[in-house]
């Protein structure tokens, strides 16, 4: 997407624009699925984008077609003004200071000036793109920081990829499946403290079959009504439709990578071009698509993370996870040295200015190398945290990385505390504690 003025198609839900979207696209409307602007409430998660040019023709179409969607509304181009006379007393480079310019006035960034934010070093100027993403956070998606909770419900896996310490062969202490009564069980733990949504997390396991997880998607809708977030790995679009119909709303398939030659020398048994197919299908089905990557991974360079922030801004991702690489003891990368917090702060910082419009959560991984980790991710972009809710007899077990952080309630809001953010009016604790 560029800088070319567009217009924005507001559905009141999921399956409307899905119907809206593939109607335009047949009548020739070049269209692209974004994550809604914030103005817009919650109505529905993702808009249709249109050029110009097109908006008439677009209008017709829904009137002949009666459709009553919200709205067509101008894409606003978020600037951030004022940005270059706050940032005066910073000495910064000619090249640092034009870029900001242009993230001054909302134009759009290249490959190379992200590449160029990504190789920056040095606290002054370091500071200077924290600061600047963290400008763009609080404009965009404000300071309430979303909390989330993981339940790993199983650490079964087919697949041997080269990071994990879950993969198919690797010594883990035990396998485990968490019973659906389990589950619940964790599930009513976290509705009680108020969490909206579940990320349902396990190992690529065939055992949970679309029936299992949709018994389980649909106990949970019941008796809960929470958001959920799905989070099994890769699936055929017939299980994907399958799930979403369940009542599934969100999916995590992080893409870990958009370098190619790094995707396969990491997945010794996946497909690049599959691992894309499913976030395109996922996307279609009208999920709240979440991806992300990891940084660290062996041979990666700067040059590939920006292709990785340019991938998650053209598919039109909601939500972007950037951890560090771990090593996992007893994988085949366990002597690997791990990712910089400094790179991955980096690149949630230049997700933010670039992607503006999304979830940015401060990972588990960046809490598990640094103990401040959560914090500083959220002073450099980052708006969510994610609880890790496995029960405990069950965490040991799920090692995807050694030295993995447990964050719970108290160490999520102690860390939105001590980035001087907001906690969100769902949470339900004790009044002193705010
Ligand atoms: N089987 C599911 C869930 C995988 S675990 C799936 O494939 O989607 C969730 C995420 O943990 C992965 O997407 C990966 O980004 C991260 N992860 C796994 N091993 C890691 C390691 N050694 N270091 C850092 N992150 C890791």
């Amino acid at each position: 997407m560029n800088n070319i003025q567009q217009y924005i198609i507001i559905c009141y839900s999921t399956s409307q624009m899905l119907r809206v979207d593939s109607l335009l696209k047949a009548l020739d409307v070049t269209t692209d699925l974004i994550p809604t602007p914030s103005e817009y409430g919650s109505i529905c998660s993702t808009a249709i984008a249109i050029s110009k040019e097109d908006k008439e023709k677009a209008e017709k179409i829904l009137q002949e077609g009666n459709f009553a969607i919200k709205g067509i509304y101008p894409h606003k181009i978020r600037k951030l003004a004022g940005l270059m006379e706050s940032l005066k007393h910073n000495v910064i480079s000619e090249p640092f200071k034009a870029i900001i310019k242009k993230v001054e006035v909302g134009e759009t960034l290249t490959k190379e000036e992200i590449t160029f934010l990504l190789k920056i070093e040095g606290e002054a100027e370091l500071k200077v793109l924290f600061e600047t993403a963290d400008r763009m956070r609080k404009e965009i998606v404000g300071d309430v920081v979303e909390v989330r909770a993981a339940i790993e419900f199983s650490n079964y896996c087919d697949k041997s990829c080269h990071y994990c310490g879950i993969r198919k062969g690797c010594t883990v202490p035990q396998r485990y499946r968490m019973t659906e009564d389990e589950i619940m069980e964790a599930v009513h733990e976290l509705h009680d403290v108020g969490i909206k949504t579940v990320v349902l997390q396990s190992g690529e396991d065939e055992f949970y079959t679309v029936e299992e997880l949709t018994k389980l998607i649909k106990r949970i809708k019941q008796e809960t009504k929470m958001g959920i977030t799905l989070s099994v790995g890769e699936r055929s679009y017939e299980e994907y439709e399958a799930l979403k119909k369940a009542g599934a709303n969100n999916y995590l398939l992080k893409i870990e990578t958009t370098n190619p030659e790094i995707f396969q020398f990491i997945h010794p048994d996946d497909d690049f071009e599959v691992r894309k197919q499913c976030a395109q299908w996922l996307k279609e089905l009208g999920y709240v698509n979440a991806s992300g990557n990891m940084i660290g991974l062996p041979g990666q360079r700067p040059e590939d993370i920006a292709e990785d922030i340019l991938y998650f801004k053209k598919m039109g991702i909601h939500m972007i996870g950037i951890g560090p690489f771990i090593p996992a003891d007893g994988t085949p990368f366990e002597k690997y040295p791990q990712g910089s917090v400094e790179m991955t702060l980096k690149a949630v910082a230049v997700t933010r200015l670039v992607c503006k419009n999304v979830y940015i959560p401060a990972t588990t991984a960046l809490a598990s190398i640094d103990e401040d980790g959560q914090r500083k991710a959220l002073q450099a972009g980052a708006n969510s945290l994610m609880l890790i809710s496995t029960p405990p007899k069950y965490r040991i077990n799920y090692q995807i990385y050694s030295g993995k952080n447990m964050i719970d309630l108290d160490s999520a809001i102690q860390a939105i505390k001590d980035a001087g953010r907001k906690l969100p009016k769902y949470l339900k604790i004790l009044p002193e504690e705010e």
